[in-house]
């Protein structure tokens, strides 16, 4: 099965994620940890292509299709492979993170989106953690690791407010799919309440 994690910056995905794998292995399941962009070599060449793109202006439609350029390579060569082994399957960020961020964020067309993801992913998460954050805080928590340092500072919070609206949108829309965690609780809280669900998950 299916599980993705997703939220804004500075939510704790890294440590959650941690957390999760830790709780599934110990139940004696096989767990494949991977994240997006990435898992695969291909798929993180185009994660670094979207990092570090240089000193040109990356256009919001040319992130949308490396994004989904790298996810149709993720699900096709690690994510469905696994599932079809009976893997559990932890994905850090998922097709979620597109509509939050080049749709919320960059402003592109949910239907573009939408229409991808039918076409080049085809499936979802049975379970998705959004890691809610107030975005002062999450940007307080991060501190010196900026990775969008092409915008400064009202305009990052400015979209960071977007994602996060658009990321809360579709828990909303999707509730028997998404459990959002307050995320600006102690570390500590915020892993377990993320195992907790995790575990209703896996014993539903
Ligand atoms: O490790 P993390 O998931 O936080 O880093 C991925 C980076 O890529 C984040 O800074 C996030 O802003 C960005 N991203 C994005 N659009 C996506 C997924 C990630 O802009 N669909
Ligand atoms: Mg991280």
């Amino acid at each position: 099965r299916l599980v993705s994690l997703e939220g804004g910056e500075g939510a704790g995905k890294t440590t959650v994620l941690a957390a999760l794998r830790a709780e599934l292995e110990a139940s004696g399941r096989e767990v494949l940890v991977t994240r997006e962009p990435g898992g695969t070599p291909l798929a993180e060449k185009i994660r670094g292509l979207l990092l570090h793109p240089g000193d040109e202006a990356v256009s919001a439609e040319t992130e949308l299709l490396l994004m989904f350029a790298a996810r149709a390579q993720h699900v096709r060569a690690t994510v469905l492979p696994a599932l079809e082994r009976g893997a559990w399957v932890l994905c850090d960020r998922f097709t979620d993170s597109s509509y939050a961020y080049q749709g919320g964020g960059r402003g592109l067309d949910q239907d573009f989106i939408a229409a991808l993801e039918r076409r080049v992913v085809g499936i979802r998460p049975g379970l998705t953690l959004l890691l809610d954050i107030d975005v002062a805080a999450g940007r307080a928590r991060i501190q010196g690791r900026d990775r969008r340092p092409d915008r400064i500072e009202s305009e990052r919070d400015a979209f960071f407010e977007r994602v996060r609206a658009a990321f809360l949108a579709r828990a909303a829309a999707e509730p028997e799919r998404f459990r959002v965690v307050d995320a600006s609780r102690p570390v500590d809280d915020v892993v377990a309440v993320a195992v907790a669900a995790l575990r209703d998950f896996t014993e539903a």
